[in-house]
């Protein structure tokens, strides 16, 4: 559906836990998060209404995340179902990619649109330290697999003081691969915000120096606001995204729901509608649809990185990216 905007909202990012086996620093704080409990999280048959009633408003691609969503037990089941509702045209998977390889068979039979795979360094020492886990090995052997029969992306987000000097080694992916790189400004959500950021325009600019002129991609490749090139040579392309940006916004075609039920219209406001509370408490169908169509109508016009009064105060674990 359209929102006040004029926005085609149709893509929703469903987080299926807020849990995860990584600990990156920017994104989880070392010391722990309070998790929700498992009565806090919806039910599988609770995220299936949901789907169902916000199909019918037009949501028809999705994307599942977490936390890790493959922490979570029954996930692939869902993606499965979710993928056999009338209306859902593209499923594709979040992941961090530590669980990934013995799940890929599974992934690959039913058709995914594809598997973002989350790396921002490639060295052990430094993915130990930022993720506090010695997982870098499954995770290189996870792309190593998912690249050779499935549309991959790999999401990098730089963060200065820890992963800048190794950018174009995590470039180097696309040269020989058909995968896209993405480079995603570190968006100041809940804890993030003490991490150093580095712009998008500082990325593009060690790519050039790097790999020379690069074509800039015309045809468009997934739902979401990346700019792709192609360095001379390569297979894959680089692309950037490009989030603290105002211009982000006004192409915005997503909403998210977390796992413990909150609607949000938007990743930079805090604002979300309460569908657990709602279904929980004997909402009908049209209850809900009605609450839904409200929600994505209001989505706000700009993220609200920029305004210091206004931080979205969860963390990204809780959120899903
Ligand atoms: N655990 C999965 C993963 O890491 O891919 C899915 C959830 S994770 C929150 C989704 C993406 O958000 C990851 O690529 C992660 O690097 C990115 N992310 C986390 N915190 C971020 C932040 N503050 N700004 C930008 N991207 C962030
Ligand atoms: Fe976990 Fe993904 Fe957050 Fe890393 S970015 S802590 S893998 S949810």
């Amino acid at each position: 559906m359209l929102d006040d905007m004029g926005r085609d909202i149709h893509y929703l990012r469903l987080s299926m836990t807020d849990r995860c086996n990584l600990r990156c620093a920017y994104c989880m704080p070392a010391g722990g998060v309070d998790l929700l409990s498992h009565a806090d999280i919806l039910t599988f048959e609770e995220i299936e209404r949901l789907l169902r009633l916000m199909t019918g408003l037009g949501i028809r691609r999705l994307k599942i995340t977490g936390g890790e969503p493959l922490v979570r037990r029954g996930t692939i089941d869902l993606m499965r179902r979710a993928g056999d509702l009338p209306g859902i045209e593209q499923i594709t998977l979040t992941t961090n990619g530590v669980l990934l390889e013995q799940y890929l068979d599974d992934i690959a039979t039913m058709g995914i649109g594809g598997i973002n795979i989350s790396i921002d360094t490639l060295r052990r020492d430094r993915y130990e330290r930022l993720t506090g886990f010695d997982g870098l090995d499954r995770v290189l052997r996870s792309i190593e697999r998912a690249s050779a029969i499935l549309p991959v992306k790999l999401n990098v987000v730089p963060v200065g003081g820890v992963n800048d000097a190794e950018l174009c080694y995590l470039a180097e992916f696309a040269r020989e691969k058909v995968v896209a790189v993405r480079f995603i400004e570190l968006m100041p959500v809940g804890h993030a915000s003490r991490f150093g950021h580095i712009d998008t325009e500082t990325v593009k600019a060690m790519m050039e120096a790097r790999f020379g002129t690069m074509e800039r991609c015309v045809d468009r490749i997934g739902n979401g606001p990346a700019v792709y090139v192609r360095p001379h040579g390569f297979k894959g392309k680089i692309g950037f995204i490009h989030a603290m940006s105002e211009a982000f916004c006004g192409a915005c075609n997503r909403v998210r729901l977390t796992a413990d039920g909150r609607f949000m219209p938007c990743l930079g406001q805090p604002d979300y509608t309460d569908l657990k509370q709602l279904l929980r408490s004997g909402a009908t169908d049209a209850e809900l649809t009605k609450r839904i169509r409200q929600t994505i109508a209001a989505k706000p016009a700009h993220h609200g990185f920029l305004n210091e009064a206004n931080p979205a105060s969860r963390d990204m674990n809780a959120i899903g990216g």
